[in-house]
């Protein structure tokens, strides 16, 4: 939601944004260097790193847009091209309308030199004077701002891990998908993992009565499993499975046949468990 308060503060068309604005900015346009209380400015401020790079402008009759400061001619603002004390910042309070007429672009031809040494062609730049300035965002096809959008060019993708398309399967029970996904997370809370957070309790595997409840016990060699897995393994027609062979290998076994017995076949190993 940050992000939408930068994008409408940036449209300055909301009072509230032109009051902010008026705030938080010298007269140059020039963002004040001391401390003012504000509750959402902060906030503001802090999204500026990822809705600057992502706006971008449709030049009209350019009243809307600050010739050193916006973004409009590259991809970051001139102001940033050119190295200059800030007391002469203050004197730079051109607009980009102030070279624009009614047939296009009026800069003149010094100008012009200096945007081609900053690697910029303004004849290759479109402006229509007849029409107002647009700011667009460039993350979304139609350059419409929303925050899913934002969010989406925010959020850190991790990579997807290679059991998602066995635990989130049609054909299992949301209960068992819920067991399949922590038991792929190895957060199941055996009594091996409760003794490593420091707890002391006795483990003892429930269905033996002989063995400490390790994963690997109650997955693979507690002799009630072991019976299962030889049932499910005959049934199939598949070499015995063991825990060496790791969750993945188990999962797979069945990926060769149809759609229908791998199903039924990732169904009994996460029910087996
Ligand atoms: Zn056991």
């Amino acid at each position: 939601m940050l992000y939408k308060l930068n994008w409408i503060f940036t449209q300055s068309e909301e009072t509230w944004a032109q009051l902010l604005h008026a705030k938080f900015h010298t007269t140059s346009d020039e963002r004040i260097q001391y401390h003012k209380r504000s509750s959402v400015w902060s906030g503001i401020k802090h999204t500026d790193d990822i809705t600057k790079p992502s706006t971008e402008w449709i030049i009209g009759k350019g009243t809307k847009i600050d010739l050193w400061r916006d973004s409009w001619a590259s991809n970051i603002p001139l102001r940033e091209h050119i190295d200059l004390p800030r007391h002469l910042w203050k004197k730079c309070t051109a607009r980009v309308s102030d070279f624009i007429n009614v047939d296009g672009w009026n800069f003149p031809a010094d100008i012009s030199l200096a945007f081609l040494a900053m690697g910029i062609d303004i004849n290759n730049i479109p402006c229509n004077p007849s029409v107002e300035d647009i700011q667009t965002w460039k993350p979304d096809v139609h350059c419409d701002f929303s925050v899913k959008n934002a969010f989406e060019c925010t959020r850190k993708c991790l990579d997807i891990a290679w059991w998602w398309r066995y635990t989130w399967r049609k054909c299992l029970h949301p209960s068992l998908s819920g067991l399949a996904w922590r038991l792929m997370n190895q957060i199941l809370p055996t009594d091996e993992k409760v003794q490593r957070k420091g707890i002391p309790i006795t483990s003892v595997c429930v269905h033996c009565g002989s063995n400490a409840e390790t994963e690997d016990h109650i997955f693979f060699e507690c002799p009630t499993t072991k019976v299962m897995w030889v049932w499910v393994t005959n049934a199939f027609q598949l070499a015995a499975i063991s825990g060496m062979d790791g969750w993945k290998n188990t999962l797979e076994k069945c990926r060769m046949h149809s759609s229908y017995l791998n199903d039924l076949w990732i169904t009994m190993v996460f029910a087996i468990c």
